[in-house]
C-alpha cells in the first residue's frame, strides 16, 4: 500500500471522464487499498481514483464519525439509478480544492448500482451524508467539481487563490 499525491485544481486531469473497469484484478485491488490509505491520511471522507491521477471509475468512502468504528466502502463503476425529488444542502469541501467550502444542493436520497470487491453487482439506497458524498465522488468520475456550480468569477478567484498557495515555498521560522 502507498499514499498517493492528491491532484488539486487547476488540473486538466480532474476534468476528464474516467473509464469503466472491465476486468477487476490485483491492480484494481491495490488501487482501492491505496485510495483508502490516501483518503484516511488526508482526513477525507471520500476519494475518487481520478484525484490521484488514475482515470478509472473507482471511488472509496468512509462516512463513519471519529468515535465510530471505521466503515470503508468501495464502489466500482457506480451509476446513479434513482434520485429523490427532496433535496438537502451540505457545505461541501473537496480534497482537490483545499480550504474551500461551498454549499451544494443535491437530491437527498439516491440509489446507486455498483460492482463490489468480489465483482458482484450491488445496489445501495442511501441518504444523508453518504448520499451527498457518493454523489460528490461520482461527479469526480465525470470530471465535475463542486466549483463548477459557481459563477466563472468566483471559480477563477478560488483557483487563483489555490494556485498561489501551491507556488509559495514552504514557510519556516528559524
Ligand atoms: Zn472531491
Amino acid at each position: 500500500m502507498s499514499i498517493k499525491d492528491i491532484i488539486t485544481v487547476p488540473s486538466d486531469t480532474l476534468k476528464k471522464i474516467s473509464e469503466p473497469i472491465v476486468n477487476f484484478g490485483d491492480n484494481e485491488k491495490k488501487l482501492i487499498k491505496d485510495l483508502f490509505e490516501t483518503m484516511y491520511h488526508s482526513k477525507g471522507i471520500g476519494l475518487a481514483a481520478v484525484q490521484v491521477g488514475i482515470l478509472k471509475r473507482v471511488l472509496v468512502i468512509d462516512v463513519s464519525s471519529k468515535d465510530e468504528k471505521k466503515n470503508p466502502m468501495s464502489f466500482i463503476n457506480p451509476v446513479i439509478k434513482n434520485v429523490s425529488k427532496q433535496t438537502s444542502i451540505y457545505e461541501e469541501g473537496c480534497l482537490s480544492i483545499p480550504d474551500t467550502f461551498i454549499e451544494i444542493e443535491r437530491p437527498e436520497i439516491c440509489e446507486v448500482e455498483y460492482v463490489d470487491l468480489n465483482g458482484k453487482k450491488k445496489m445501495i439506497k442511501c441518504d444523508g451524508l453518504l448520499s451527498t458524498c457518493l454523489q460528490h465522488e461520482i461527479n469526480h468520475l465525470d470530471g465535475k467539481l463542486i466549483i463548477d456550480n459557481l459563477s466563472k468569477l468566483k471559480r477563477d478567484f478560488i483557483i487563483k487563490k489555490i494556485s498561489k498557495i501551491k507556488k509559495n515555498p514552504d514557510r519556516i521560522i528559524v
